[in-house]
């Protein structure tokens, strides 16, 4: 498979508006936009890092991910996002070596994206992302 780069990381916020002053307002990055993703129930806001971002995170729902992670650790980085060139020939690639995935297959995440969790269990505590953006 072929990594490009950091896509983003991923930091799961109790308060949006709060985090995006941070990171806008006083660290001076660019914002890039807020987006719901309805099929993870979470609400993210992007904010650029030369070519990779940070993924902010809200949840949207009481039974959202995001919502049981902030819960159970507090707020804080949730994980990290690679991109891909292929995301369905990377999962296949992972599952033949027995990697354990939390997705078998992409799914859609934001901005376009495809995107697919591997097992923090394979990755030493890391919740890793892989992304595959539209050209
Ligand atoms: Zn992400």
């Amino acid at each position: 498979m072929k990594i490009k780069r950091i896509a983003h990381l991923g930091i799961a916020v109790k308060d949006l508006d709060a985090g995006k002053k941070l990171y806008g307002a006083n660290l001076g990055l660019a914002l890039k936009g807020d987006e719901v993703v309805e099929s993870q129930k979470v609400k993210v806001s992007f904010i650029g890092v030369g070519e990779s971002n940070l993924e902010l995170l809200i949840p949207t729902a009481d039974d959202s991910p995001i919502a049981k992670f902030l819960e159970s650790k507090g707020e804080g980085f949730h994980h990290l996002a690679l991109e891909v060139e292929d995301l369905a020939g990377a999962l296949e690639e992972l599952k033949a070596a027995g990697v354990r995935l939390i997705d078998e297959k992409p799914r859609e995440g934001a901005h376009g994206a495809l995107v697919a969790f591997i097992h923090p269990k394979a990755t030493y505590g890391l919740l890793l992302e892989l992304c595959q953006y539209p050209h």
